[in-house]
């Protein structure tokens, strides 16, 4: 059984997301990702255990609606997610999430906690954990095409666990560009703002796409990628939802988080289906090679899995304890006797 606060088994530790913002306050963002960094590299290391699955995606004209689970034999973990790119016109985020954990044991929820916050420090801390072991040694700038939601997270990330202290910014919304550099003022950053993608890339070790679009965009086009450059991918996660022109993905080395999901959603979606990618657990474990010379070009295809929610959520339940921040939600019935739930409506009734 999982040891977790307030361990009634019928109460269900949840946090909410002003809990998740005085968690990350108080842990600070960088360490809270290169905190969460740590417990997702344990995760892929010990891949085999986990039940995988692409996830179980819901679409629609407007976007789509997730449900992310896995489980490590002991504990079960799934994550509810969307992605509507036109949400942003109505003042909503284009990704919103919540996730719970359970113990395998008895099946009673551990945890419930908000994600949409979370993701955004989970897709950081992949990236970044990612690109430690791929991008060129000592890379110190970055380019950061698309500058939304997750964008500021991404940069930190970056600077926590590579130290990339250089930013090269385009969005195609300059609003959207300036409340980036505005929200990194201060943060240790050198920040150059473009006008064009083609000046956006100019120089930079690393690559990082995110933007969102519900179609097959080209934010880069093969001769904007130079060699020895590393891609981090992130804006292209859905079927016909992606972000790098296909000559870019032949010129590349791939590595993916989960190939069966990656080859639906990802860049490779382009690709045909026996195109070969190395997965990063194999990377982390030593089984196959990453960056092997100064002029490769290395992409990060990230989709998002289910294993690193689970990392996620694995790690806020070990910050309750020292933060607090968290409630206890009445969520399970709990009749004296377990046969008995219908007397127990009726007992309620009397009262
Ligand atoms: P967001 O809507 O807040 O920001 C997206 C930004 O992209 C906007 O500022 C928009 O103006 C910009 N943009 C759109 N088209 C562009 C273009 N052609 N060139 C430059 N900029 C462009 O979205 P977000 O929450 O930051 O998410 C960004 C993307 O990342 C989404 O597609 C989302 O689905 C994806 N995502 C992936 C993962 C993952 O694990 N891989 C996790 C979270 C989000």
């Amino acid at each position: 059984m999982i040891n977790a606060p307030a361990r009634d088994l019928n109460i269900v530790p949840f946090v909410s997301v002003d809990h998740m913002m005085k968690i990350v306050l108080s842990i600070g963002v960088e360490p809270f990702i290169s905190g969460l960094a740590a417990y997702l590299e344990d995760d892929f290391k010990r891949w085999e255990l986990f039940d995988k699955t692409p996830r179980v995606a819901s679409h629609s004209t407007q976007g789509v609606i997730e449900l992310m689970p896995t489980s490590d034999g002991e504990v079960y973990g799934f994550k509810y997610v969307n992605g509507h790119p036109k949400n942003m016109n109505q003042g909503l985020q284009t990704v919103t999430a919540f996730g719970v954990l359970s113990d395998v044991a008895c099946g009673y929820p551990v945890l419930m906690s908000e994600m949409t916050i979370l993701t955004a420090l989970r897709t950081a801390a992949t990236s970044a954990l990612v690109a430690k072991y791929l991008a060129p040694k000592n890379s110190k700038c970055m380019t950061l095409i698309g500058n939304g939601a997750q964008s500021e997270f991404q940069a930190l990330g970056f600077k926590a666990i590579l130290g990339i202290d250089k930013l090269r910014l385009f969005d195609i919304d300059p609003a959207a560009t300036d409340k980036l550099a505005r929200n990194l003022e201060g943060k240790g950053f050198d920040i150059v703002r473009c006008s064009t993608p083609q000046d956006a890339v100019e120089g930079a070790d690393i690559i990082t796409t995110c933007t969102a679009d519900k179609q097959c965009a080209t934010i880069l086009t093969d001769n904007m990628v130079g060699p020895g450059v590393h891609i981090n991918a992130v804006g292209g996660d859905c079927p016909g939802k992606t972000e790098l022109h296909k000559d870019i993905l032949l010129r590349s080395d791939i590595f993916v988080e989960y190939t069966p999901q990656t080859r639906i959603e990802g860049e490779i979606q382009q690709l045909p289906g026996d195109h070969g990618v190395t997965e990063m657990w194999q990377i982390m474990r030593g089984e196959a090679t990453g960056r092997t010379n100064e002029r490769q070009i290395t992409l990060f295809d990230s989709v998002g899995f289910a294993v690193e929610d689970f990392s996620a959520l694995r790690y806020v339940r070990d910050q309750l304890e020292s933060t607090g921040q968290y409630q206890n939600l009445d969520m399970l019935a709990d009749p004296d006797d377990p046969r008995d739930l219908f007397g127990m409506v009726m007992r309620a009734a009397a009262a």
